[in-house]
């Protein structure tokens, strides 16, 4: 149980690259604290410096996070508010903290979160890919074999599926994306909130074209969005090519609400899900 004279973990997120997305909250409780427990001291002193703010800062990484958990245990139950902040965005997405959450809830501590920027919630907000059901996996493997062994095992999923990639491994990762998961429609959306925020859209080969035309396309930190797998058939309809039903009504002229209610009465599934479908097999058709 939470007393009231023990002190508070703030999770706090932090801007993504545009300094302005610091909530005025975040910045408020960043101020109050007696302490803040950064991924990088270093990174995150330039924040506090920014906003004026000298407040005592102690290193929380992936190395040193559950030899943590007693220390900062102790500040709370002594009393202090404590804030989680990561290099950038929301701490514990693909950022430490998880443990020391975990470790913390566990004894009753007050945790609270301070929400903000966060990278995978940015892009899928602009993309416009299906973000009714999404499913979040992080980095992928760094080894070229663990990769397309995950991948091969998304494969089937029909949630629209979302990355984070670094520009080292960017190129390769498409191209084990084009060969696991085929000619579906990807969105890679790069340097979010920065002065070279661009989102491309393409198959995962449309793109590495892109990338091998224009260099600097492949610079910076990417989020990549991937159309989840046309909606299952089964049973008696296992034979029907959806893609092949879909894009005929499509070329027939037939209307993409159209096409979705039909698929939906015929195939089964989700109206929605076939609408989904039916836009990106629409725009895929469109030179
Ligand atoms: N905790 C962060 C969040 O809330 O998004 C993510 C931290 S993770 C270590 C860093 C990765 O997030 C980058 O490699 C990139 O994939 C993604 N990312 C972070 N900032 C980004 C930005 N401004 N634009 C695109 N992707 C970004």
């Amino acid at each position: 149980m939470s007393d009231s004279s023990m002190g508070t973990l703030y999770v706090v997120a932090t801007p993504i690259g545009n300094l302005e997305d610091l909530s005025p909250r975040a910045a408020r409780v960043l101020g109050e604290v007696a302490l803040i427990a950064a991924e990088d001291t270093r990174h995150s002193g330039r924040l506090l410096r920014h906003l004026g703010l000298s407040v005592p800062m102690l290193s929380l990484h992936e190395h040193n996070e559950a030899a943590r958990v007693a220390q900062l245990d102790a500040r709370l139950a002594g009393g202090d508010s404590i804030a989680l902040i990561s290099d950038a965005g929301t701490p514990l997405i693909s950022d430490p903290g998880f443990v020391l959450v975990r470790e913390l809830r566990a004894r009753g501590r007050r945790i609270v979160p301070v929400p903000g920027p966060c990278a995978l919630v940015a892009a899928l907000s602009a993309a416009g890919l299906p973000t009714d059901r999404f499913l979040f996996q992080g980095f992928l493997p760094a080894k070229g074999g663990g990769r397309r062994g995950r991948l091969e095992a998304l494969a089937g999923h029909e949630e629209t599926l979302v990355f984070y990639e670094s520009p080292h491994r960017i190129r390769d990762t498409l191209a084990d994306l084009g060969t696991c998961l085929g000619d579906r429609r990807l969105v890679l959306a790069r340097e979010l909130t920065k002065t070279f925020e661009t989102f491309l859209d393409g198959t995962a080969a449309e793109l590495l074209e892109r990338l091998a035309t224009d260099p600097d396309q492949a610079r910076g930190e990417f989020v990549i969005m991937v159309a989840g797998a046309a909606p299952r058939d089964d049973g008696d309809t296992a034979a029907v090519d959806a893609d092949a039903l879909l894009g005929a009504m499509l070329a027939e002229g037939v209307g993409v609400k159209q096409v979705a209610a039909v698929a939906a009465r015929v195939l089964g599934g989700a109206k929605k899900t076939w609408y989904a479908r039916a836009l990106v097999l629409k725009e895929r058709s469109q030179p």
